[in-house]
């Protein structure tokens, strides 16, 4: 299972990282459709795209506007959108909607409430649970193969509440937009800091995580400073756009 992490940033893009947005090209999966979602055509290898959004805010959505050359140019010839009914409906509302962006390209939508867990494309198992802590909520993904795991899991504060559906994953994706002085700021805005997303990592056993989600206004090589936070969980990197992960 290849992996590759298009957009790493959170709210809005900056000069190295684009916003939310992963894929499995051998799989046609995509996780979240932020800005970097307009790097998805050029590595299509399935030409049935398999879209799961987190919630419909711009950082994750906006790249849905940019499949209408794709599909044009036969680089996709179907896609489907997976997401529950509040994103979907804010996607037809807000996002394709007459003053903004007219066409809305032809989307199959599978509604996670009727999905029963878990969805199986390829030689994946992809489970989802909600996320709560997010403004309109979130949703958070486990993709499995027989030999491998990894978690996604963005815009959330850590609550508890998905340690068990991380429980021993390969690798978690998740996000962190906050360093520990912006604590007040993390739990006003439903997102999480850098402590407790170690701790998270450690206390699930999970193998590896990489932060995602990244505050813009943070351009360093390491934003959050995680080279001096080893104690707590040495396994941890910064997500970086364009990154490739195997697992496998
Ligand atoms: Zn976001
Ligand atoms: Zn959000």
């Amino acid at each position: 299972m290849q992996l590759h992490l298009l957009g790493t940033g959170g709210y809005h893009p900056n000069e190295i990282r684009h916003t939310a947005c992963l894929m499995l090209p051998e799989q046609g999966i995509v996780l979240d459709a932020g800005t970097a979602f307009f790097r998805v055509a050029k590595r299509v290898k399935n030409k049935h795209l398999k879209i799961f959004l987190t919630h419909p805010h711009w950082d994750h959505i906006a790249g849905l506007t940019y499949l209408i050359v794709p599909m044009l140019n036969g680089q996709i010839e179907k896609i489907t959108l997976y997401a529950n009914r509040y994103t979907i409906n804010a996607i037809k509302t807000h996002l394709f909607a007459e003053p903004t962006f007219p066409h809305m390209p032809d989307f199959e939508i599978v509604l996670l409430e009727d999905c029963k867990s878990p969805i199986q494309i390829e030689n994946c198992n992809i489970h989802w649970t909600n996320l709560k802590s997010h403004p309109g909520g979130s949703i958070g993904y486990r993709i499995e193969s027989v030999q491998s795991s990894f978690c996604y899991i963005s815009d959330t504060a850590v609550d508890g509440s998905y340690t068990e559906f991380i429980q021993g994953t390969d690798l978690l994706i998740h996000e962190c937009y906050f360093l520990d002085d912006m604590q007040d700021w993390a739990e006003k805005t439903g997102h999480s800091y850098k402590t407790e997303v170690l701790e998270l990592a450690r206390d699930a056993d999970v193998k590896k995580l990489l932060m995602t989600h990244i505050d813009p206004e943070q351009t360093g090589d390491d934003p959050l400073c995680l080279k001096k936070e080893s104690h707590i969980f040495p396994n941890a990197d910064t997500a970086r756009d364009l990154m490739v992960i195997d697992l496998p």
